[in-house]
């Protein structure tokens, strides 16, 4: 259970939601983090009087500090900046909401001060996941999902505690705006489209990622660290309707999934308030408005991502990091129309198939893993 929480990434649509549930709970807040939103940091600074604020972009520092000057606030920026937020005494729980590897060295500074994680920041474990679980484990520090997926396995785990009990989890997608299409049909794919998600308001980078299903690849390894599975053991359904948030299979063939209206407060409230649960904002389930709820096996031979994050946890070592680096710079490079959509897997493939064989990584090898992915597919596409 949550007393004081820091909060990386506070101005994105996590974060805010993360604030939302924060308000109603009445957690205390002791950091706030951002990239370079820092009007609407300055705001929740005078809500919720944190001791310490920090902004990413260094050139926003000197904005930031003039905009809390009347204040007792503390301001920093920069890495050093997110890495004080997230080791800031006082805070019991990090909530790292912040997009891309960025996130990565500050999940891990809040790990060795004993801070419990709230894991909404997907390189972490993608890139990083042997690094960050083992140090976790370490220190006996608890790594909660955030994201709805991982948080309905989590959810699902509570009830059955024996591990040798369990078959396969089988995390469900909602398939994206072009479920249902061919892979020839993506040619056409335009940005309007592709940013236009069925049921989940997210930011730009986990729409496209989602539209891509690169998303759910990303999903399945965070999934093989977080629950320590084989990729095997990891199944992917479609689920248009996004109210089964995933499920656990046992031996027996018995199933349990998690279910809600699509909303990630509920996700965001129970990482925060775990073990405890409390009423939360979010509305009820009502299974009358939903009749039908629809399954389908995923499309491997359309949304290639899907498997290219297979094979990149099965190969292992710096693949994973390699696949998310290459996948980063190719939506960029889409976002900023330089490359077509249809070629977003197609670069991701070939920069992680480029990246180097190792047996043990290091934080420096996951590093220039992602640097010499997104420098493959920049040279390759830009
Ligand atoms: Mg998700």
């Amino acid at each position: 259970m949550t007393n004081h929480v820091s909060i990386l990434g506070s101005t994105g649509s996590i974060g805010t939601q993360a604030l939302d549930v924060v308000r109603k709970r009445g957690i205390n807040v002791t950091a706030l983090c951002v990239h370079n939103n820092v009007e609407l940091l300055e705001k929740q600074a005078r809500e919720f009087a944190p001791q310490l604020v920090a902004v990413f972009d260094k050139n926003r520092f000197n904005d930031l500090k003039a905009r809390l000057a009347d204040t007792p606030i503390r301001v920093e920026a920069g890495m050093d900046g997110l890495c004080a937020c997230a080791t800031e005494s006082q805070c019991d729980t990090v909530l790292t909401s912040v997009v891309g590897m960025v996130g990565l060295v500050p999940t891990l500074c809040a790990i060795e001060a004993g801070k419990n994680i709230a894991l909404a920041n997907k390189e972490t474990l993608v890139a990083g996941g042997e690094l960050v679980m083992a140090a976790a484990k370490r220190k006996g520090v608890k790594i909660l999902p955030v994201d709805s997926e991982h948080s309905a396995i989590f959810q699902c785990l509570e009830s059955s505690p024996r591990k040798e009990a369990l078959k396969r989890i089988i995390l469900t997608a909602s398939g994206g705006p072009f479920f249902g299409k061919t892979l020839e049909a993506l040619k056409s794919v335009t940005k309007a489209q592709a940013l236009n998600h069925p049921n989940w308001s997210m930011g730009q980078k986990v729409t496209i990622d989602s539209s891509t299903m690169m998303n759910k690849g990303l999903e399945f390894i965070e999934a093989k660290w977080l629950f320590d599975l084989t990729p095997e053991q990891i199944d992917i359904v479609v689920h248009r309707e996004s109210i089964v948030h995933s499920m656990i299979e046992f031996q027996d063939n018995s199933i349990i999934a998690q279910m809600g209206v699509p909303d990630m407060r509920i996700p965001i409230q129970y990482a925060l308030t775990y073990p405890e649960r409390y009423e939360s904002p979010v509305e009820q389930l009502s299974f009358a408005q939903y009749p039908k709820l629809t399954f389908f096996e995923p499309d491997y031979k359309t949304f290639l991502c899907i498997d290219i994050c297979r094979d990149a946890i099965r190969r292992a070592g710096v693949f994973p990091a390699a696949a998310n680096g290459a996948n980063e710079a190719a939506v960029q490079l889409f976002l900023d129309d330089k490359i077509a959509y249809y070629d977003i897997p197609f670069a991701v493939r070939e920069a992680m198939e480029n990246a180097p064989q190792k047996s043990s990584v290091t934080l420096e090898d996951i590093f220039e893993a992602d640097r010499a992915a997104r420098e493959f597919v920049l040279e390759k596409h830009a």
